[in-house]
């Protein structure tokens, strides 16, 4: 037997670090629903689209082709947009600052949650992000709902935006932290929450091996159901 894991939580609190340890475990396949929203942005700027206009939205998301197909050196899956790998210019801050807005699109949400939908029909994923276990799955047998101290948070996305890029403020961070979960959780459409039968994985203190511990044994309490 095999499940949808959805995993939803507040940003940078290691969602998609359980999310591939889960996966790999599991033999599941991992989806970085995030990286979608990221992918559009980045074609939405570097097109300098008005995306405040609905029919240049509708135009613009009729281009856009995006895949998942698996690094052959690490076996991890990486997201292409018209056939160019984009997973790792997504994560700029260029990006970061703008995905919100983006994400709030009713017609960026419906094109990218139909093609999420279509990557569940097979089971056996798990797939992070704000709105997965309240729209994209609402019947996944497992639901994590992670949260983190802001401060850790904000640290840990630091650490890692800074390797790549060593002008990077910890304000900057913060401040690009705290507008995401804001817009994230006060947009009309699918605003990030906490879905009624999501188990709450606050991770602040845990190593990584102790969150995954805890997350396994959800799953297979899920198995045996
Ligand atoms: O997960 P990640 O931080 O990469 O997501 C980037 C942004 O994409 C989020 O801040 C949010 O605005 C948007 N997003 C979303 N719904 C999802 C996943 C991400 O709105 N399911």
């Amino acid at each position: 037997k095999k499940i949808i894991i959805t995993i939803d939580g507040w940003s940078s609190c290691g969602k998609s670090t359980l999310a591939k340890q889960l996966a790999r475990e599991l033999g599941y396949v991992y989806i970085d629903s995030g990286a979608m929203y990221r992918a559009i942005t980045l074609y939405f700027l570097r097109n300098h689209l008005d995306w405040t206009k609905h029919k240049a939205v509708e135009d613009a998301l009729t281009k856009i082709n995006l895949e998942f197909l698996s690094n052959h050196k690490n076996g991890q899956s990486e997201i292409y947009l018209n056939g160019e790998n984009v997973e790792y210019v997504i994560r700029d801050l260029v990006v970061a600052e703008k995905v919100s807005e983006v994400a709030a699109i009713k017609e960026v949400r419906q094109f990218a949650v139909r093609q999420q939908q279509d990557m569940g029909q097979k089971k056996g994923i798990v797939m992070d992000g704000r709105d997965i276990g309240t729209v994209v799955f609402p019947d996944a047998e497992l639901k994590i709902f992670m949260t983190a101290d802001n401060a850790i948070r904000v640290e840990r996305r630091f650490r890692e935006l800074y390797e790549k890029n060593p002008n990077i403020t910890i304000e900057e961070v913060k401040a690009n932290l705290e507008m995401r979960d804001y817009i994230d959780s006060h947009r009309e459409v699918s605003p990030l929450r906490q879905a009624e039968d999501a188990l709450l994985l606050d991770n602040s203190r845990l190593t990584m091996r102790e969150q995954l511990d805890i997350a396994l044994k959800w799953v297979h309490e899920r198995l045996k159901m």
